[in-house]
């Protein structure tokens, strides 16, 4: 298992132990019951709040100064931010969310104690 796999895993979300089935329900983030290939009970999945703290900690770590530095130079009125910054956060959010947990899910599935 290799890092360019991982990648592979988060940009095509799949069953983390076939990699065929699909993981995620459609249009959601949550994880299909079971995978339709193997079987496997991915709703058992418990990755908590992982992914949803590292997308806090990304987008303020990103948005937060780009917001301040298209004040300090363009001066746009609250409107202009609110809208700007807001569709720039659920557009990340939409890609890179499942990318996240995705690759949480599958780290649950490589290190969890084997039942
Ligand atoms: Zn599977």
């Amino acid at each position: 298992m290799s890092l360019l796999d991982d990648i592979r895993f988060c940009l095509k979300p799949r069953c983390p132990v076939c990699r065929e089935g699909r993981l995620f329900k459609p249009w959601s983030v949550d994880p299909v019951e079971e995978c339709a290939i193997c079987h496997t009970r991915l709703g058992e999945t418990d990755v908590g709040d992982g992914a949803s703290v590292f997308m806090i900690f990304l987008l303020g770590a990103t948005v937060v100064p780009l917001a301040l530095v298209v004040d300090h130079f363009f001066s746009p009125p609250l409107w202009v931010h609110a809208v700007l910054w807001g569709g720039v956060m659920l557009g990340m959010i939409a890609v890179i969310l499942p990318a996240v947990k995705a690759y949480v899910i599958l780290l649950e599935y490589r290190h969890r104690p084997k039942r």
